[in-house]
């Protein structure tokens, strides 16, 4: 019995504890769950808040909502802090505008400096002839015969020049070819017998790609031949070789009679020019 008093109320006691114990601890546990949870919530709530309406709170110097900011005395303020953003932003508006701008004058600038280097200064129809320039004593050509005076020139400018004069006939003038290709050799002789003061090779007349021309009933200076050559010379290739304005340039005194072919396309731009040829060549 003695033992069974002893265990009694140790047993009892401890279980009446152990019972206890786990039902307090349970429910503490529960509150403290319950309470933490509260806690998250009123911290979510609080962060919530915060991040979608904080904003409205700190750019609100007078400690009213936006809404009611927007509709009170402080307007004039805040369209004078908005302004300097517009200007900001007009600053850098203009900036794409400006490479937009200068973008679309280079296209056209583009073409424009392609047409000096196509100046086609080395092709045959170019070659420039002056006392600067002779042409070797070697020099030679393909020579042909363009009237029944036997006169020459290079075979490459046989087929404009006969356009030429059969257009001016063809209105009527009477042209007659007074000097066409002369050889090196001609030239020379000519100069040493003073009847030229151009030296071999550097009269133009030495390349074939040049004549002097003149009219059947007389004076060609003034001349109806003399007044179509110069409307119409450059649309079968010819120029006026030695203008009067140019004399300085050129070396040669005025020869209305002059005209030496450069081709068509040449022959209209170095007109438009207003150029002589030593000019026109001498540009990039
Ligand atoms: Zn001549």
């Amino acid at each position: 019995m003695s033992n069974g008093t002893r265990i009694d109320p140790e047993e009892r006691e401890p279980r009446a504890i152990k019972i206890r114990q786990p039902k307090h601890t349970g429910r503490k546990i529960v509150f403290s769950v319950l309470a933490v949870l509260s806690a998250v919530l009123v911290i979510g709530a609080g962060v919530f808040a915060y991040i979608n309406f904080g904003g409205y709170f700190e750019f609100d110097k007078f400690g009213k909502t936006a809404e009611e900011s927007s509709s009170s005395e402080s307007e004039p303020e805040i369209p004078e802090e908005n302004e300097p953003e517009p200007v900001i932003s007009e600053e850098s508006e203009p900036e794409p505008v400006i490479p937009e701008e200068p973008a679309e004058p280079e296209v056209p600038e583009e073409p424009v400096e392609p047409e000096k280097p196509e100046i086609p200064k080395d092709e045959w129809f170019m070659l420039l002839v002056n006392k600067e320039n002779p042409l070797s004593e070697d020099f030679s050509i393909e020579a042909v015969t363009i009237d029944a005076k036997g006169h020459t020139v290079d075979a490459r400018i046989a087929e404009d020049l006969s356009a030429m004069i059969s257009a001016g006939e063809a209105e009527g003038l009477d042209f007659v070819i007074q000097t066409a290709f002369r050889t090196y050799a001609k030239q020379k002789e000519f100069f040493e017998a003073g009847t030229t003061d151009a030296a071999p090779g550097t009269s133009e007349h030495n390349s074939g790609l040049a004549i002097d021309i003149g009219c059947a009933t007389g004076n060609f200076v003034g001349s109806p031949e003399e007044a179509w050559l110069l409307e119409h010379a450059h649309e079968y290739g010819f120029i006026l070789r030695y203008p009067a304005e140019k004399t300085d340039v050129t070396g040669f005194s005025h020869e209305p009679w002059h005209f030496r072919y450069v081709g068509k396309e040449q022959a209209a731009l170095i007109k438009e020019s207003g150029l002589c040829l030593e000019e026109y060549l001498a540009q990039e």
